[in-house]
């Protein structure tokens, strides 16, 4: 009898890329899904360290899970991710009833350590200090029919003040050109349509092997993958990213017109504080040669409020920088203490009043300048990777990232394009106009409707099972 898996995925897209190589692991080694309101043999956390609240999310978790793992001693727990390879043998103490701990080096172990822990009876810990070998050689098990991860690179060398990731992920580590073209042209050919690059600094690709032009090349080279339909990335660094990435996003054309460059800051002095290695001037420069490189081109980006030591005026300069700038979306984070890192032992630590404070204001000002910036739209048509079908409705991305809501037609699946007119807008969406102008079933479509015929057949559900019961999950 197969044993049943279900995996709880913390913090950022690597997680989420993790996980899926995670659950690829689970599958090869013989495990399946866990059904929809099953009671699973294996809960898997794959964690984050970022911010402080990320310790009291994962032990709150599993004091939930404690009273069943007591009922069925032979269901299993086991923790991995960033908070893992940080807090080590910690977690078996605070939380003596999990079996395994591992890291964020060595995902593709667990099944090994799974079985050890049930053999001996005891719970395993595996952390590595470098990694093993490049997740994205292990088998996998993705969300998506015709949306793909592919990492191009783990680990960061930056020492910006405020993260852990350096220390939790090591330093950076590139992945070979031709390993990362053959898993995008082995995907395509399972087809997917849209592949993500993925890495903590993606356009810092090379450095490992001494090639600073590297980035723009892969980004070429996979415009050349026939049937490969739109390639993103995230997330790239202002401080190594360079023209000739500009170029080459411009000049390929199933290269989205989209950029998501985390600013942090709008004020110079706290970018030095963070240790960002940029100020503004380059960060607005790089902006403004995309825009004239891609006329038509959106961004994102991620801020942080409130770190130790921002003044009411800085936050003012933050609050302007993103008017200036005309940004798609901002995604906001509260400034949190993470212990180890030089931030947290910084002076002038922000009361968590003020922080939340200035949290509300930057996001009412963000909510009316994306009303705005869709506004922009209104009355265009957008070219819509289809992601939702729900009966009459049905969602998607445009190429420049916005999401778009409209009324779904006969045969439409997800995967498949649809082309819209912007009907009206809202400040995280905006509604097609009616019916779509056009329709096109693509290989993406095709991948969706076998997958969902396979899990119809088998039983096994698509994606990855998330146990639905935790509370203030
Ligand atoms: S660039 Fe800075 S924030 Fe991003 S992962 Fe590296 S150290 Fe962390």
């Amino acid at each position: 009898m197969s044993r049943t898996y279900v995996i709880q995925t913390l913090g950022c897209q690597m997680n989420v890329h993790d996980s899926e190589r995670i659950a690829g692991s689970l599958d090869a080694a013989g495990y399946i899904p866990a059904p929809e309101g099953s009671d699973p043999d294996l809960v898997v956390f794959n964690t984050c360290a970022v911010r402080e609240n990320a310790d009291n999310k994962l032990y709150g978790h599993l004091s939930f899970l404690a009273p069943s793992k007591k009922s069925r001693p032979d269901m299993q727990i086991a923790i991995g991710g960033c908070l893992a390879q940080k807090d080590q043998g910690t977690i078996l103490k605070k939380a003596p009833y999990v079996d395994v701990v591992f890291g964020t080096h060595n995902v593709g172990s667990l099944p090994t350590l799974l079985e050890r822990a049930r053999v001996e009876q005891s719970a395993q810990i595996e952390i590595k200090e470098s990694l093993d070998h490049f997740p994205s050689t292990l088998p996998s098990r993705r969300h998506s029919a015709f949306s793909a991860w592919v990492s191009i690179s783990v680990g960061c060398n930056n020492t910006c003040t405020f993260c852990i990731v350096p220390a939790l992920r090591g330093r950076e580590k590139d992945r070979p050109q031709d390993d990362i073209m053959n898993e995008v042209r082995a995907l395509v050919a399972d087809g997917v349509t849209e592949v993500t690059l993925l890495g903590q600094n993606v356009n810092a690709y090379g450095v490992d092997f001494g090639d600073r032009t590297a980035f723009a090349k892969l980004l070429r080279k996979c415009g050349e993958v026939e049937g490969l339909e739109r390639i993103r990335f995230m997330s790239p660094h202002p401080r190594d990213f360079t023209d000739d990435v500009i170029e080459a996003m411009a000049e390929t054309p199933n290269v989205m017109p989209h950029l998501h460059m985390p600013l942090q800051s709008g004020s110079d002095r706290i970018l030095q504080a963070m240790r960002r290695s940029y100020r503004v001037d380059r960060y607005k420069g790089i902006i403004d040669k995309v825009r004239s490189a891609m006329p038509h081109s959106t961004i994102t980006t991620d801020i942080i409020v409130g770190f130790p030591g921002e003044s009411e005026t800085d936050f003012l300069e933050t609050m302007q920088i993103t008017t200036d700038l005309r940004f798609l979306a901002a995604y906001t984070f509260q400034y949190s203490k993470r212990p180890g890192t030089p931030a947290a032992d910084m002076p002038d630590q922000i009361p968590s009043e003020v922080v939340s404070e200035r949290y509300t204001r930057l996001h009412e000002h963000l909510n009316t300048l994306s009303q705005s910036v869709n506004n922009d739209v209104v009355g265009t048509t957008a070219e819509v990777l289809v992601t939702d079908v729900d009966g009459a409705r049905a969602s998607g991305k445009s190429r420049d990232f916005r999401l778009v809501h409209f009324d779904s037609v006969d045969g439409l699946r997800p995967g498949d394009i649809a082309e819209i007119r912007i009907g009206s807008a809202k400040p995280h969406f905006v509604l097609g106009d009616g019916a779509p102008i056009s329709t096109r079933k693509t290989r993406g479509g095709d991948a969706f409707e076998a997958r969902k015929k396979e899990a119809e057949s088998t039983g096994v559900m698509l994606g990855i099972p998330t146990l639905k019961s935790i509370p203030g999950k």
